[in-house]
């Protein structure tokens, strides 16, 4: 007897409950498998930068699974087609079929209706599966209200999710995805256990083979940024040293020229850690910090209730608002060359690092969207390409929020004023020095000054006028109501 565990974005063996499930009742005799459908290279969305890191976390799982007796094979194919060609082989085999197949549970669109096309494969082949929840600390179904509808607004929403983290439910959660000490040890010293029984290796004669090396060789022509290191073990070092310094996130979370946030959003993405490891970590001392992870799961609920906000407006008023596109605005936007030197640095700094921080997110979002008349949609899509934590749910969430189009949005009329929020956030212009070096000699007075003379050669001139454009959007938005 033997299983077969599916990873997807659950890329840890550390608290992975589902998958500690299978090798519990296999006693150690679990496979790991991951499909990736080369289709995917075609979406709009697709990044190469975003699909690099997430190779380089698979090869850290692949090694740290190899190290202890296990192994993970990533196979060129879609899971519906990979499962039955893989199961029809392994049936014919000596080996028979496994007894079971699990995995962490997802809640988009794309991915609920694929689990059900496999949950459906594989009772053709009359094997069981086993799911479990991995990356959300409450499912989307769990925390509703008395009446039995979802919520609309955060902080309700907030309070029940925080009251269910600290009841027993919660809690016992929290110890099941526990990393241990321990085991974070002997991982940093090399010196890991045999924990699994079994390996690909074990299964002869099987035709398929381990594609990782091919996705990344074929990727890396197309990557344009340092991909940073990835995996349980780099992630787990990052939390460590974020505990160190939750004590000032609230201070400092909002100031992009400080290191003041966890960044540890692209582990998240990809499962490297879990949210309840994270706050099993930190502890629940800062709030503001609690909340902010309390935002991811309030996304994942809206989506999960209203999987049509993928493609529009959660709001229905504001589902058919005229925005103006202006193509050639869209590039200067997304170049970082607007003139408005606050968006400029977000820009290039999603440009060059994949990461932007979260303020400037907020800014250069009401920026697109209510400055340059543009459509939210655009500006997800582009930040789907260049994010490292590119996830459909927070994305989404942050774009209609900024766009006051989504569940309990910015409201339309509260218009952030580009100037003022980088005269707030970045009062010593340090953050856009970094990312736009043309103004490095200009004191930060002149570069929040929105008509000053910069006559700097080179870096544009404020692309629209502020004033103009936000009677314009408020136009808009008035409407459309
Ligand atoms: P921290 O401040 O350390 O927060 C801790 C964790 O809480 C984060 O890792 C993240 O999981 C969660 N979190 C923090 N802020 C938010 C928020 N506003 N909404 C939802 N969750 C939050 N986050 C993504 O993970 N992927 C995205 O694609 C994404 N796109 C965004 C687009 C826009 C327009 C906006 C305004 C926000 C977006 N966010 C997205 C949310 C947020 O900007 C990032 O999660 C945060 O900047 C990640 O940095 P951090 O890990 O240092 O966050």
């Amino acid at each position: 007897r033997y299983g077969i565990h599916w990873f997807r974005r659950d890329l840890r063996i550390a608290g992975n409950e589902s998958l500690r499930y299978n090798w519990s009742q296999h006693a150690g005799r679990v496979l790991g498998l991951f499909c990736f459908d080369s289709e995917f290279l075609k979406r709009a969305d697709f990044s190469h930068n975003r699909f690099a890191f997430f190779l380089k976390t698979l090869r850290q799982l692949q090694s740290e699974m190899r190290q202890q007796g296990g192994d993970l094979l990533v196979v060129d194919a879609a899971p519906s087609k990979a499962f039955p060609q893989i199961l029809n082989e392994l049936k014919r085999s000596d080996y028979g079929l496994p007894s079971l197949v699990s995995w962490g549970r997802d809640y988009e669109p794309f991915a609920r209706a694929r689990d059900q096309q496999i949950e459906n494969i594989l009772q053709s082949f009359q094997v069981n599966h086993h799911t479990e929840r991995d990356h959300l600390l409450m499912e989307p179904h769990e925390i509703l209200k008395d009446d039995g509808g979802f919520y609309q607004v955060y902080s309700p929403y907030f309070k029940r999710w925080y009251a269910s983290v600290l009841a027993e439910k919660g809690q016992r959660r929290i110890q099941a995805q526990k990393v241990s000490e321990g085991y974070a040890q002997r991982l940093i010293q090399g010196d890991l256990k045999n924990i699994f029984q079994t390996s690909w290796k074990d299964f002869k004669g099987l035709s398929f083979l381990d594609q990782l090396e091919h996705f990344e060789s074929e990727n890396k022509k197309s990557v344009t940024i340092a991909i940073p290191e990835a995996g349980f073990l780099t992630a787990y070092r990052r939390l460590q040293e974020f505990k160190n310094r939750v004590g000032d996130y609230t201070a400092q979370r909002d100031l992009p020229f400080l290191d003041g946030t966890s960044q540890l959003s692209l582990y998240q993405k990809n499962g490297s850690l879990v949210s309840s490891q994270i706050l099993q970590t930190v502890g629940f001392r800062d709030q503001q910090f609690v909340k902010e992870i309390a935002w991811r799961e309030f996304y994942y609920s809206i989506l999960w209730h209203r999987p049509d906000v993928e493609a529009s407006a959660f709001l229905p008023q504001y589902k058919n608002i005229k925005w103006q596109n202006d193509a050639s605005w869209f590039q200067r936007w997304c170049e970082g060359t607007t003139g408005f030197p606050i968006v400029d640095a977000g820009m290039r700094q999603l440009n060059t690092t994949g990461w932007m921080h979260n303020r400037v997110r907020m800014i250069v979002a009401s920026f697109l969207v209510k400055d340059l008349l543009i459509d939210w949609r655009w500006g997800e899509n582009y930040f789907m390409k260049m994010l490292l934590d590119g996830d459909l749910a927070p994305n989404n969430g942050g774009w209609q929020w900024a766009a006051s189009t989504g569940c309990d949005p910015q409201p339309y009329f509260r218009i952030f004023n580009p100037w003022l929020q980088a005269a707030k956030f970045d009062p010593d212009a340090e953050y856009i020095k970094q990312y736009v070096p043309e103004l490095r000699d200009l004191p930060a007075k002149i570069i929040h000054a929105p008509d000053a003379e910069r006559g700097i050669a080179g870096y544009p001139e404020p692309i629209v006028d502020h004033a103009v454009q936000k009677t314009k959007a408020l136009q808009l938005f008035a409407l459309s109501e």
